[in-house]
């Protein structure tokens, strides 16, 4: 079935109807929006002539045989969120007369791929951005990539003597690693490693607050968190680095109060915490020369600017404010040098550039249009019930105001179906005598919606109707591998069609990944401020594609995702969006074949062919399969296994 003139179809709906159905405008800012097609559009700063169609792109990408599911990376967002990162700082530096620089590090675990570290570094090169690091394998890729010599290489995480010798030569290589000692036990090795090698390593300390923090990462802060020194702790390394007569490289402090803080109030207790920690360390003969403000600033993923937890009520230029006059204060009362700023914003600076885009497979819409031809011949008292009720709902008068009798008759309706139940498990009603039982039910609910908008009513009696009448999108991807945090943290992403926006989204809908695993869904979705379980959506039919994306995905995704039911990264395509509206496709990152996943478990494709082909011969001999059918079947095997993981057309 096609589509007729979608235009004409909705005579009340256009892509401000649609805009508001997404809340494209709020979260969206000036990266995201709609144009007159009704398809996404992404700009990098929000200009006319530098905005590029999301649908043609992706169409233009399924002719060159790249297909969804695939991660669009938008280069140029990258570099305008960097760009905006150190605007603002510089802003507030001027603007409060601070006497130091502001200089970012990218923390490296919220997105690995070379070649968008690279970018970071690129873009950051004008600001002297550096990198922090929490692992070994992630203090490598920062001494390979960081080039330049004034920037910083903050390096946070677990330490043993290998890890401590790497930053103490890398020192001596030009490079500026900062140590920061998380634990107590790190002093000795420290101290060990500098005997052993006659140099020492620029130090830091990582402190605990006691400063509240928020939502998921509330753990990070406060006296049992797994980070940092708490006060007594800090007393004492002050001591042994003195003994050891190291205290003259001390020169930073860091914290670090958790990710996506919502409340700019939190930020501003840490940082005045923090501030009095610095001015004591000062005090007590330390060089302090940087202050270390660690992540945390968060990201608008509902655009509602609250303090919920997909929200933040601040902005960029608030943060930074907050950093600069809350350090500046705390070193004028105490006459001390203001220190070089640092901070550690992953999330932030990762999340817009990123879209994952998905194909639709097909819907499980529900069907209430019952069958005419149904002979209750049994003269089911239930069934009777059923059609007795749906008749007084069609007979009700729509204009009332009083929802009693809707919900009297909705609630006879559930009842009647789940008797329904209760008979065909004892054996009394046949299985055509339940789906017909079923189908009178879904028809009662739809009937009810096209008498009233239960969709704008409060009426939690009603509220499950919607859910009764939601379909199933059924998409092509791995909610584990693309979009782990929605399933492990329940984090909402904005998800909205990349196309269709003339039309009236009349369905309500909630997604299904291709995984076995009824966790593999998602039916959590921005809702201003709050969260809803099912998002509207377009008719779905077999001859159109229908292209869903998950936006501000940039940050922590790929790294976490994982191998579930064997589904593999997905193809990364990175784009530069050149002037005039055009584009260029600057990077291809492949997507793992069905042989490299199968590799990552110590399955050698040769290995697996052999054996089926033995098996062939076997089945061969026994006249089971012919000769023919053993190419076929082998033949398939190898074809398949060079492919994606994920369904193609
Ligand atoms: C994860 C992490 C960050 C990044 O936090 P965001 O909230 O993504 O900015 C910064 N610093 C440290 C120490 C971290 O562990």
């Amino acid at each position: 079935m096609k589509r007729s003139n979608t235009k004409n179809s909705y005579p009340n709906w256009d892509i401000r109807e649609s805009i508001k159905a997404y809340d494209i405008d709020k979260w969206g800012g000036k990266y995201f929006s709609l144009n007159k097609k009704g398809n996404i559009t992404v700009s990098p700063d929000g200009t006319q002539d530098n905005n590029i169609d999301l649908l043609q792109l992706i169409k233009e990408l399924k002719s060159r045989e790249i297909n969804p599911p695939l991660i669009l990376r938008f280069n140029d967002i990258l570099k305008n969120r960097i760009t905006e990162l150190n605007h603002v700082f510089e802003g507030a530096i001027k603007n409060y007369k601070y006497n130091n620089q502001y200089k970012g590090v990218f923390p490296i675990k919220c997105n690995h791929q070379k070649n968008f570290i690279e970018k970071i570094l690129e873009f950051g090169d004008p600001w002297d951005f550096g990198l922090e690091v929490g692992s070994k394998s992630e203090l490598i890729i920062g001494l390979s990539l960081l080039d330049n010599p004034n920037s910083l290489l903050i390096c946070n995480g677990y330490k043993d003597n290998n890890y401590i010798e790497m930053s103490i030569l890398a020192r001596k290589l030009g490079k500026k690693p900062i140590l920061v000692i998380e634990q107590i036990d790190e002093i000795p090795r420290i101290i060990e490693c500098v005997n052993k090698l006659g140099d020492t390593p620029l130090l830091g300390i990582r402190t605990k607050l006691s400063s509240r923090s928020s939502g998921r990462w509330e753990n990070t802060t406060g006296d049992s968190s797994k980070f940092g020194l708490s006060i007594p702790e800090i007393m004492i390394t002050i001591k042994e680095l003195e003994q050891a007569n190291l205290l003259s490289e001390l020169q930073l402090l860091h914290f670090h109060i958790g990710s996506q803080i919502s409340d700019i109030s939190i930020i501003k207790d840490a940082l005045q915490e923090a501030s009095q920690v610095f001015v004591e360390l000062s005090k007590l003969g330390a060089p302090m020369k940087y202050i270390d403000v660690g992540g945390g600033l968060g990201i608008d993923y509902d655009g509602s600017q609250t303090t919920s937890s997909n929200s933040t009520n601040y902005t960029l230029q608030n943060y930074a404010n907050d950093v600069v006059a809350t350090i500046k204060d705390s070193c004028k009362i105490h006459k001390i040098d203001e220190p070089i700023i640092i901070s550690e914003s992953g999330r932030s600076i990762t999340s817009h550039c990123s879209v994952l885009i998905f194909n639709i497979l097909g819907t499980s819409n529900i069907n209430y249009t019952i069958d005419k031809n149904f002979n209750n011949s049994n003269e089911s008292l239930i069934i009777s019930n059923l059609l007795q009720t749906l008749e007084e709902i069609k007979e009700l008068d729509d204009t009332e105001e009083d929802y009693s009798k809707i919900i009297e008759l909705w609630n006879d309706a559930k009842k009647f179906k789940n008797d329904s139940l209760a008979t065909f498990r004892l054996g009394f009603m046949s299985l055509k005598e339940r789906a017909f039982s079923e189908q009178v039910t879904w028809a009662c609910a739809k009937e009810i919606t096209n008498k009233l908008n239960v969709e704008n009513i409060n009426c939690p009696e009603l509220s499950d109707i919607k859910d009764t009448l939601a379909s199933t999108y059924y998409g092509n991807f791995s909610v584990f591998k693309s979009i782990p945090d929605s399933w492990a943290i329940n984090q909402i992403f904005p998800i909205v069609p990349i196309h269709r926006h003339l039309e009236q989204p009349i369905f309500n809908g909630t997604f299904a990944d291709l995984t076995c695993d009824s966790d593999g869904k998602l039916n959590n979705f921005i809702d201003n401020g709050n969260s809803k379980s099912l998002l509207k959506m377009h008719s779905f039919n077999n001859e159109e594609d229908y292209f869903i994306g998950i936006f501000l995905s940039g940050a922590y995704q790929e790294a976490l995702g994982n191998l579930h039911n064997l589904f593999g990264s997905t193809n990364i395509i990175h784009i530069d969006i050149t002037q005039n509206n055009n584009y260029k496709i600057s990077n291809i990152i492949r997507e793992d074949n069905k042989a490299e996943v199968l590799k990552k478990f110590d399955y050698s494709t040769e290995e697996l062919i052999e054996k089926i082909r033995v098996n062939s011969e076997l089945a061969i001999n026994a006249n089971k399969l012919s000769i023919e059918e053993t190419r076929q079947l082998i033949g398939h095997i190898e074809s398949s296994l060079r492919k994606s993981t994920y369904l193609s057309e």
